[in-house]
């Protein structure tokens, strides 16, 4: 198992997986990343808020999977909860715009960029690191790397159609990191997504015991996954 628990693990168009979002949660403190058009539902049908008061929410881009059920969350925790949720997006101003034309006005949240983040000690994580990484042109998407208190690393793409070399490298050399990658069976020129023939060529065997495959596009994509010795994840609900 690895670090990060998921609300969802599924692609934009698996209602049945729901929304990738992962998260770490302990005692009032939560950080989650994205929060996709299906994850408002997930968190309240489990109940996932009893608890928590402080809400931190991780952005890798603005896909309607990734960012589709933030307005409500927000709305939910101002009015509901009587807290503001803390938002954190490397592109502040084009995150603040789509949720200002959603009518959440900016007393209404906390809106900044990732090595803002408070409290992470909480979790076990020390600091977090904003990277881009390869997905539509249309605007910026984010990864991000959590440097956790223990030596352990997390390196979670959002949604990529790549897996760099230098990632590669940095798995050959360190036994202590997990990434987290998004991955389909779809396989054609220049899409958005990585596919798993693709990573398969990218990532040796001795490094895909440390990969996690997320975002999944099909149930026989997780057999795939199995078989080709990357790790799956699991929904909590
Ligand atoms: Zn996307
Ligand atoms: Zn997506």
């Amino acid at each position: 198992m690895g670090l990060l628990k998921f609300l969802g693990r599924g692609s934009a168009f698996n209602s049945k997986e729901g929304n990738t979002s992962a998260f770490l949660k302990k005692d009032d403190y939560l950080l989650l990343i994205d929060c996709g058009e299906d994850i408002f539902d997930r968190v309240i049908k489990a109940k996932f808020l009893e608890g928590v008061d402080k809400v931190n929410v991780l952005i890798t881009h603005l896909h309607p999977d990734h960012v589709g059920s933030l307005g409500t969350l927000i709305f939910y925790c101002f009015y509901i909860m009587k807290i503001k949720v803390n938002i954190f997006y490397e592109d502040v101003k084009a995150l603040e715009q789509l949720l200002s034309l959603q009518g959440a006005d900016k007393s209404q949240y906390n809106l900044d960029c990732c090595s803002k983040i408070i409290g992470l000690d909480k979790v076990g994580v020390e600091f977090i690191e904003a990277f881009k990484t390869e997905h539509v042109p249309n605007f910026k998407s984010f990864g991000y790397k959590l440097n956790m208190i223990d030596g352990k690393k997390i390196i979670y793409f959002g949604d990529t159609n790549d897996l760099p070399s230098n990632v590669v490298d940095m798995l050959k050399l360190d036994n202590n990191i997990e990434v987290y990658i998004d991955t389909c069976l779809a396989d054609y020129p220049n899409s958005a997504h990585l596919s798993m023939k693709k990573l398969c060529e990218k990532a040796p065997h001795e490094i895909r015991g440390n990969i996690y495959c997320m975002h999944y596009d099909s149930e026989s994509l997780i057999e795939e996954i199995r078989l080709n010795g990357f790790n799956i994840v699991e929904n909590i609900i």
